[in-house]
């Protein structure tokens, strides 16, 4: 017979990929949104399509779908296992009753009948991953679904729609986005009645009944083969009170005792909530009465009860201790919320929120702790892991700290290795611009927020390229048309067949096969969209990178960049070099 937390464990292998599903899907949408954030409402209509219908939406889906069959295959695999070790806890009355019985790897009957039980869960488990969805309050304050293959169409549609309507929402109304779809997590809702839970507790559940009803099935079916006539209620720790006392109407003390099937039958029907369901942890086996001996003797039983009601005391509240263990599972539920809030702040750079969560985390991790040390209950650490969470540690600046491992250079390191090397007049030109820290291997301007967000390896030269962009952005009406004649006759000698696409994480773009003519390939760099080329010509709108680089090597390579590209040179040195 399996263990209480055997069997725990068994779910919590389909209950860590819907976390895994969970975290993919905040990942994707946070990537999602910071990539529309980067756009303006000019590039966004000429790039709508290719923002709209991304590579994303087709991983989404196979995604849900691998999770989906890895999990339908575990149900049948962990029944299987199940199933045989009841039949390895019935095998002593068989061996009493001098009756032989088949092993599981032979027994087609009993395996038709445990797969036909999986079945029954795995169908429920379609039908949930069928259903769940993500829950956002709209304006009137109820709860909108919408189902998980849905929502990144449905966040992409917002995010556009904000970013045209005005910046200064844009960023307010994703960030609350994101903290609705990773406080509630996915649910599983039921159309119909509008019930919902977290997709996690769901599966729980289903998989905890699927596999007690499993167990109840095999052995009321042992039981009638080596001739059982009684159940025994097997005793666990800390039952709830509706199945350990008699309070109440509909409660009975079931915990423990024998029955003939009669008995059983009469009581459990007279039980508001009935053996096995809705959470509850206790299982029947067949016993012949008067022979089977109780599995838990009296005192055990009286002990344990006793224990239970002792409880204890913990923020000036008395406790049973099976009002401890519900205690305990509400807080694992909050962890497990708090670290997906904070996943999701992070992917979209929402960093108070970042704060905001892990102040929380630290509050609710003590808590739980007190609570295990003062009430002696274990704790399930299993339930508070999320793979992808990363504590934060809020006595430091999250991202201007040098100390900080994931960045190769300090923030304020970078700057003031930038204004070293740059001119008075570079930096005068690009004064007021914002600094964060990316997680990323990237970094990139964002000229709405007026924001650069620095990757993980930036260096100085990294923030004079981004500055480049921001530049772009200031040109004066002069230095606009001067700059668009350079650019103009630069790209006039190309076609569209001189350039290969690239398709990248972090976006599609196209660069020159043969780039001899510019300092990087990089530099060549048009970027993928409605109107990247018109009639089979560059459209030098899209070449982005073109002045971003040039002003980068105009401080680190200036000799490359006056032998590769004297136009663009005298251009940048007329706007930059101090008088
Ligand atoms: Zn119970």
């Amino acid at each position: 017979m399996l263990s209480e937390e055997a069997l725990e464990r068994l779910s919590e292998r389909l209950v860590d990929r819907i976390e895994e599903l969970n975290l993919f899907m905040i990942n994707k949408l946070g990537e999602q949104i910071m990539r529309i954030g980067t756009l303006t409402p000019t590039q966004l209509r000429e790039i709508f399509q290719s923002v709209k219908y991304g590579n994303d939406l087709n991983e989404i889906i196979s995604k849900i779908a691998e999770i989906t069959n890895k999990n339908v295959a575990d149900i049948y695999n962990i029944f299987e296992e199940v199933a045989k070790k009841n039949q390895i806890f019935a095998k002593q009355f068989y061996d009493y009753k001098k009756i032989s019985f088949i092993p599981y790897d032979s027994n087609v009957e009993l395996k038709s009948m445990v797969n036909a039980l999986a079945k029954v869960t795995a169908d429920k488990f379609n039908n949930i991953a069928q259903t769940s969805a993500y829950a956002i309050l709209n304006s009137k304050g109820d709860l909108e679904y919408t189902k998980l293959s849905e929502v990144y169409q449905k966040l992409t549609d917002e995010a556009i729609l904000n970013v045209s309507t005005g910046r200064e929402t844009f960023e307010q109304a994703m960030k609350n986005t994101m903290k609705e779809l990773t406080s509630r997590g996915i649910q599983d809702v039921n159309y119909a009645t509008g019930y919902h839970r977290r997709l996690d507790s769901s599966v729980r559940m289903n998989m905890n009944d699927g596999i007690k009803n499993l167990t109840n099935e095999l052995q009321r079916k042992f039981g009638e083969e080596f001739g059982a006539n009684g159940v025994e209620v097997v005793h666990h720790i800390y039952p709830a009170p509706d199945h350990s006392s008699k309070e109440k109407e509909g409660w009975y003390d079931i915990d423990g005792k024998q029955f003939t099937n009669e008995e059983f039958k009469k009581v459990n029907d007279s039980l508001n909530r009935q053996v096995s369901d809705m959470n509850c942890k206790h299982l029947t086996v067949p016993i012949i009465l008067g022979i089977s001996e109780p599995l838990y003797s009296e005192d055990q039983l009286k002990a344990d009860k006793e224990a239970n009601l002792k409880g204890f005391e913990f923020e000036g509240n008395h406790y049973t201790m099976y009002e401890g263990t519900q205690l305990q599972r509400q807080i694992e539920t909050k962890i497990r919320q708090y670290k997906d809030r904070q996943i999701g702040a992070k992917a979209i750079n929402d960093k108070d929120e970042v704060y905001r969560c892990q102040e929380k985390l630290d509050q609710l991790t003590q808590k739980y702790k007190n609570l295990s040390d003062v009430s002696g209950l274990p704790t399930k650490v299993d339930r508070l892991r999320v793979d992808g969470y990363r504590k934060v540690n809020i006595n430091k600046s999250l991202y201007d700290d040098s100390s900080d491992i994931r960045y190769k250079y300090s923030t304020n390191e970078i700057i003031s290795k930038a204004k070293d090397i740059t001119t008075n007049n570079f930096y005068e030109k690009t004064k007021g611009v914002k600094i964060e820290r990316l997680n990323e291997n990237y970094s990139y301007y964002q000229p709405y927020t007026n924001k650069i967000y620095l990757g993980k390896k930036a260096n100085e030269y990294s923030l004079i390229h981004e500055l480049g962009h921001k530049l772009s952005f200031n040109f004066t009406e002069e230095e606009k048309i001067q700059y668009n004649n350079i650019l103009r006759e630069k790209f006039s000698f190309y076609k569209k067949s001189d350039f290969k696409k690239i398709e990248s994480k972090t976006g599609k773009y196209w660069v020159l096969k043969n780039s001899d003519g510019f300092i990087t390939e990089y530099q060549s760099r048009i970027y993928d969209g409605f109107r990247s080329f018109v009639n089979g010509k560059p459209n030098i709108k899209y070449a982005y990178e073109y002045i971003s680089v040039g002003i980068e090597y105009y401080f680190k390579n200036p000799r490359l960049l006056k032998n590769t590209d004297k136009e663009l040179y005298n251009f940048i040195d007329r706007m930059l070099k101090d008088e």
